[in-house]
């Protein structure tokens, strides 16, 4: 007897994280693959930027699926993370900057063509440059409030549309970086660097990465195996030049250092680990210091652009898996560095998770119509109440 009532389409056999999913639900006999999106289908994989949301909602009687939640790219943006915080803060009197370090969007001073001819657009390029001075005025008199206040005078420049460590200036001199970013042709942001980071045994940076799924019924879970990427050198705060000392970024460590590995296989060291780290040298542990403050950055992050991505009500609903990236400074205040919308995943926890991402957001929509019912043990994901 087939049980087969279930079809999912596959737009990219790129992503490692929803091919795996789509291999835990290739194993079961009530989903099978459809090649083609023009057919009927329940649940579609696509891919980052590219999701044919045209093609969903318009299959009378069928509930359809997909893995992306449309506008989400918002949060996932360096530029775009900043305006939505800020928008999200501003009527509640709150401020932005309360785990995002201190950033400010800046365009670069010849990004625009004005035309004399249009003047609707010369009214629109004229606020955007009164913006833009506004936001470099901004970004100098925090420079100077802070450098004066004794918070340090270190800030780091990256791309709105830069990944892996690239397009990146880190200083400590105001005009160095807005020349930096007056040569480039896009924005970017200007963040208060974290210059006293949480080091590993007292030496070498690194940062947190959190996976979160964000179900169809926008309920948020947190995965609870996550991993540090680790520097494969020491850090030197007079030494912003130095790389590998100070971007925990995995391929530029590959790249650049004779050192990856050394430390940490692949650079990389998972919760428990870092756990026993924790209570070896702090007595203090991930649960009660440092997973509550990540718990509130998540939740906030994804209630700031609810309204917007929101799926309640439309003709087929949305999941989606993001990275969430931190870094802990000397004083165990976690800050939030940026989001991911299309997350990998080390090899080593792959598998779990694409089984516990079926069960948590594909299973509650499509359950299980085989004899052989789920078993009922609990995913890694902690929903986020
Ligand atoms: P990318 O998308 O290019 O990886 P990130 O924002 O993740 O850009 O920054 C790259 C690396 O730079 C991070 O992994 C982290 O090590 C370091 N970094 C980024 N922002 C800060 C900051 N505000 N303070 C200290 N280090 C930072």
């Amino acid at each position: 007897m087939s049980y087969t009532s279930y079809s999912f389409v596959l737009c990219d056999e790129g992503s490692s994280v929803y091919t795996a999913v789509a291999a835990v639900l290739s194993a079961r006999e009530d989903w099978k693959r459809t090649k083609d999106h023009r057919h009927r289908f329940h649940l579609m994989f696509g891919e980052r930027n590219k999701v044919p949301f045209g093609r969903l909602g318009h299959e009378p009687g069928v509930r359809q699926l997909v893995n992306y939640y449309r506008g989400s790219g918002r949060l996932c943006r360096k530029t775009t993370l900043v305006n939505i915080l800020q928008e999200y803060c501003a009527p509640l009197d709150r401020d932005p900057f309360q785990f995002l370090p201190p950033s400010f969007v800046v365009c670069p001073e010849n990004s625009e063509m004005p035309s004399e001819s249009d003047t609707s657009m010369r009214a629109m390029i004229m606020r955007k440059k009164q913006q833009k001075s506004d936001e470099r005025e901004a970004f100098f008199s925090t420079y100077h409030e802070m450098k004066g206040n004794g918070s340090g005078d270190v800030w780091i420049a990256k791309s709105a549309a830069g990944a892996k460590g690239e397009g990146i200036l880190i200083s400590d001199n105001a005009e160095e970086l807005i020349n930096f970013i007056d040569c480039q042709t896009r924005a970017h942001v200007i963040q208060k660097y974290i210059e006293k980071p949480m080091l590993l045994d007292g030496s070498r940076k690194f940062d947190i990465r959190c996976w979160v799924l964000l179900d169809h019924s926008y309920n948020i879970h947190l995965y609870k195996e996550g991993v540090l990427r680790t520097a494969s050198d020491p850090y030197d705060p007079s030494d912003f030049k130095d790389t590998t000392g100070h971007l925990t970024n995995h391929c530029l460590q590959e790249a650049l250092s004779p050192n990856f590995g050394k430390y940490e296989e692949g650079n990389e060291m998972f919760f428990d680990e870092f756990n026993r780290y924790l209570q070896e040298n702090y007595q203090c542990n991930l649960e009660d210091s440092i997973l509550p403050q990540i718990i509130v950055i998540i939740k906030e992050c994804l209630q700031a652009i609810k309204d917007q991505i929101s799926t309640d009500g439309l003709m087929y609903q949305s999941f989606q898996l993001f990275g969430f990236d931190f870094m802990l400074d000397a004083n165990f205040k976690v800050w939030l560095i940026e989001v991911n919308g299309s997350p990998a995943c080390a090899q080593k926890l792959l598998k779990g998770l694409a089984e516990a991402i079926v069960k948590v957001a594909i299973d509650p929509v499509f359950p299980p119509k085989t004899d052989e019912k789920l078993d009922i043990q609990p995913t890694l994901f902690q929903r986020l109440d």
